[in-house]
């Protein structure tokens, strides 16, 4: 005999049994000892990242209050809607045979293909629980990061975009027509881009450090065809700060998010913009990137429904990324108070208005 099973409708949001009705939000959590074994202890992206945020979150009593999402491994046809069939067989044939160099910058080992599987595939169940209502947020802790690779390459310690790949999900199953991704980590996000150039149906916001790695992410680049505007460059000139940031996000990539309407809003959230960071020479304090960090949770409650996942990307001092991390869950979950042991950037920002101006005219925004 047949039992008719309850139909999942695409789009209509569950209501969580569990919640109840006064209580703080219900923020979900990816990680997995899976994530640690894609690595190369001498690299800037090495394990030990996960190790300083787990411990902050574990030494802040932060992680018994999250929602772990069990991660799996994004199926093929998945990471195809965003790379090409021979490119992911390249890296799955690299790291069978023990691994290797994809690019200058980005290692593998006989686990990497099985870790950023899993990074997509876990960003895509977190993407799904949010959207379904079985959570209100979250913040996935994946890696390897994703926001250089392209359709057919590994870059910059990215082997799968795992933004683009999760979108792409939620369009193909739980019904959500339009997301955006914001990225600000301090590198461009050419990878990301460059899957979504012609897609009108996924917005693109990318704050940078530039003229930088990976040399991509001027103002004029808007996406292409039917996409043309839906992509939003942001080039930082070095040592600009909280001030300039602040000013780029409310008057250009906020004003544009609620003119899109997402119905999702995925953070590729890299810490590597901090005056602290290694790499790169921006100047955000972790007091500006919760400013953002809660900005950006403000704008999904405003016009998404407070569908927000973040997902990691860079951040290489640790110093850095653990307090930045702890600051995100506690803004996810509603919490007003936030961590900044380091301080004020030692640069004086430089005037960003020419920045703004230009910005507004591309983008059609009022002056
Ligand atoms: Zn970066």
């Amino acid at each position: 005999m047949e039992v008719a099973l309850p139909v999942r409708r695409a789009g209509f949001p569950f209501i969580n049994p569990l919640k109840e009705e006064d209580s703080a939000m219900t923020t979900g959590y990816v990680y997995e000892r899976i994530f640690h074994k894609h690595n190369w202890p001498d690299h800037p992206e090495n394990a030990k990242r996960l190790n300083a945020m787990i411990g902050y979150l574990e030494a802040h009593q932060i992680l018994p209050r999250l929602k772990h999402i069990p991660s799996r491994e994004a199926k093929i046809h998945e990471l195809q809607r965003c790379h090409h069939p021979l490119y992911i067989e390249h890296v799955e044939d690299t790291c069978r045979f023990g691994g290797g160099m994809l690019d200058a910058d980005t290692y593998t080992n006989k686990f990497s293909f099985e870790a950023a599987a899993h990074a997509a595939g876990g960003l895509i169940e977190l993407c799904r629980a949010v959207v379904t209502g079985e959570l209100d947020n979250g913040f996935a802790l994946i890696r390897p990061p994703g926001h250089h690779a392209t359709p057919n390459r590994a870059m910059g310690f990215c082997i799968f975009g795992n933004t683009p790949i999760a979108a792409r999900a939620m369009q193909n199953g739980v019904g959500v027509e339009r997301a955006a991704i914001v990225d600000f980590d301090v590198h461009h996000g050419n990878g990301t881009q460059a899957i979504l150039e012609e897609d009108p149906s996924i917005m693109f916001v990318s704050s940078h450090q530039y003229p930088f790695y990976p040399g991509t992410g001027s103002v004029r680049e808007v996406g292409t065809g039917p996409a043309k505007g839906t992509k939003v460059n942001l080039p930082l000139t070095p040592f600009m700060g909280d001030e300039d940031v602040k000013a780029l996000y409310s008057q250009i990539v906020f004003p544009l998010l609620r003119r899109f309407q997402p119905e999702l809003i995925i953070v590729s959230a890299g810490f590597d913009a901090h005056w602290d960071d290694p790499l790169a020479n921006i100047g955000l304090t972790l007091t500006g990137y919760h400013w953002l960090v809660t900005s950006l949770i403000n704008l999904a409650a405003e016009i998404c429904n407070g569908k927000i996942v973040f997902a990691l990307e860079g951040g290489y001092n640790l110093n850095v990324v653990a307090p930045a991390v702890g600051n995100t869950f506690r803004a996810l979950l509603g919490d007003t108070d936030f961590d900044d042991p380091l301080g004020v950037s030692p640069w004086v920002e430089p005037d960003v208005a020419p920045l703004l101006a230009q910005l507004k005219i591309i983008h059609g925004l009022p002056r």
